[in-house]
């Protein structure tokens, strides 16, 4: 019997049985494995990194998707950073009122394998006609791009390989000249307890660059060790303190389906710990009554 041990943290880590392995090779970009556990389904892995389960992708997909787009409430062009297993886009493409996707990803295996070994991720969203796939270095498109956006959701791997440059100032700056008027950006950002330092670093490149910025949480079980945080940066601080009557009216009027995702679980997402808001550099959560 094989096991799959995460090499994330030196100390610490998560062991899953492998039940079926179903692929293995190097991308040009990463290492990449693809195998099935009884308990969490298909499993993604990408230099030794869990990156999505079938069985708990929900949550954190659900978050990053329609956080944002629920709380801009006229969001048309959406870009996705990364993401390449597709269930951002799976997400995203529920949103009947977004009339363009864009998805920019660096590695092109990864959007071939996960599409032939977890098709549940993306559902068929990568067949939307809204949809434009470009394979390239994420800061490099936003460096180059004329395009703007109204919501960019950087779904990156951790802050090593590739997915550095998605963490930089710069990277931070591309968005911020990138998004129209009221527009935000939301961003992986590792489990606080046990990632405080890229959490800190990530808070003050924020800081730096958009006139608003906090995080907002969710567990979600293969992110191990607590609460991830997903970053949040606006110049429309009035985004962050919606209430729940308009989203709820738009959560509604959009029809989805959620398993995670209430109104409710929105708001309350951005009221983070004591110690959160220590590494953040916040004495309070700054909500609104
Ligand atoms: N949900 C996952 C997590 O929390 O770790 C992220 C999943 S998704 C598979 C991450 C994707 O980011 C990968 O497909 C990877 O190839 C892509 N990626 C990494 N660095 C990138 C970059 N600089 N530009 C665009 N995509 C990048």
């Amino acid at each position: 019997m094989r096991e799959f041990v995460e090499t994330l943290y030196d100390s610490y880590g998560q062991l899953f049985r492998v039940d079926e392995m179903l692929f293995e090779d190097k991308t040009g970009h990463q290492h990449l494995v693809i195998f099935h556990n009884a308990a969490f389904g298909r499993v993604l892995v990408l230099d030794g990194i869990v990156q999505t389960t079938e069985r708990d992708e929900f949550i954190y997909h659900e978050m990053l998707a329609h956080v944002p787009i629920l709380a801009h409430g006229n969001a048309r062009d959406v870009l996705i950073v990364g993401g390449g297993d597709g269930a951002m886009l799976r997400e995203v493409s529920r949103h009947r009122s977004v009339e363009r996707i864009i998805q920019v990803e660096i590695d092109d295996r990864v959007l071939d394998l996960c599409r032939r070994f977890l098709p549940r991720h993306s559902a068929g969203a990568f067949d939307d006609s809204r949809v434009t796939v470009l394979i390239d270095d994420g800061l490099h498109f936003l460096q180059t791009t004329e395009r703007r956006f109204d919501v960019i959701i950087s779904d990156s791997t951790d802050p090593i390989g590739p997915g550095e440059a998605l963490f930089s100032r710069e990277f931070y700056a591309a968005c911020h000249a990138r998004l129209n008027s009221g527009g935000v950006l939301v961003t992986q950002n590792g489990v606080a307890f046990m990632q405080p330092e890229e959490l800190a670093t990530a808070a003050r490149r924020l800081a730096a660059v958009f006139d608003d910025w906090h995080f907002y949480a969710a567990a979600i079980p293969t992110y191990v060790g607590g609460i991830m945080t997903f970053g949040w940066a606006t110049d429309d601080a009035g985004l962050r303190h919606i209430g729940l009557a308009p989203l709820d009216e738009r959560f509604i009027a959009s029809g989805i389906e959620t398993r995670y995702y209430n109104p409710e679980v929105h708001r309350a997402a951005f009221a983070l710990p004591r110690h959160v808001l220590r590494t953040i550099g916040k004495q309070h959560n700054e909500s609104r009554p």
